[in-house]
């Protein structure tokens, strides 16, 4: 077995066994496999090892990987999880099944505007920045009810959920505050009507974290397909 499907058998059975610790069903935790910075040969691999989802998050990176694996393409499904500049909402509507990083109405309006008519609607989390984090990208909390209404109402997005990055932390219960906070939040919608279903949280180093809060997708990249190079953007 190559690496990389070794990699991702021993990730598989470390998520079933944090799910069964967590009292989750297995099926409710996705994994979405992030290849940014690595080869369309490593998306290759992963595919052969039976991995379905893949993130990127550079819109001109992913349409050349997707272009590259577009034999595959109707078995895949394509995420942005990189910020989204307005000039590039033409092809991430074109390009991508779904859309992580949405933190505006402008690049949501855009998106629907731009999505082709051939396609289903594109699936749609925001971003939201809470208050550890350092990273510019996200919707401050205060503001999320009122852009969570308006991406719902556009014809040609699903709004589907929410999505954080927080702040790295090597300690485990500290790593659960911004994660509990996000599901707070995602309740707080659920409830006042909205059909949201997933929670885009936890990385390589927080997955863990992330489903005992209740993630319903875990976004891996390091422990799947090894480093990136430094200086590579990763976030
Ligand atoms: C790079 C990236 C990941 C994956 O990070 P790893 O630490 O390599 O697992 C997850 N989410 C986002 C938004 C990223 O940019």
């Amino acid at each position: 077995m190559s690496s990389i499907a070794l990699n991702l058998e021993a990730l598989r059975q470390r998520m079933a066994r944090v799910c069964e610790q967590t009292r989750r069903a297995p099926q409710s935790v996705e994994l979405l496999a992030v290849s940014k910075t690595h080869p369309a040969a490593a998306v290759r691999e992963a595919y052969a090892a039976g991995q379905r989802a893949f993130g990127e998050n550079q819109v001109q990176e992913a349409w050349a990987k997707i272009e590259a694996l577009a034999d595959l393409r109707a078995g895949l499904s394509w995420h942005l999880i990189g910020p989204l500049q307005s000039n590039k909402t033409r092809l991430a509507a074109q390009a991508f099944d779904w859309v992580h990083s949405v933190d505006r109405l402008k690049i949501a309006e855009r998106l629907s505007a731009q999505r082709p008519a051939d396609l289903p609607p594109l699936n749609v989390c925001l971003q939201v920045k809470l208050s550890n984090e350092v990273s510019k990208s996200g919707v401050d909390p205060a503001e999320l009810p009122t852009l969570a209404l308006a991406v719902a109402s556009l014809p040609r997005l699903r709004l589907r959920g929410l999505m954080t990055i927080p702040a790295p932390s090597l300690d485990p219960l500290a790593q659960r505050a911004p994660f509990a906070a996000l599901r707070t939040l995602w309740d707080r919608l659920r409830s006042e009507g909205l059909a949201l279903d997933t929670l885009s949280m936890g990385m390589s180093g927080d997955w863990e974290a992330a489903i005992a809060e209740g993630s319903t997708l875990v976004r891996v990249g390091t422990a799947i397909f090894g480093g990136r190079p430094t200086g590579a953007v990763s976030r």
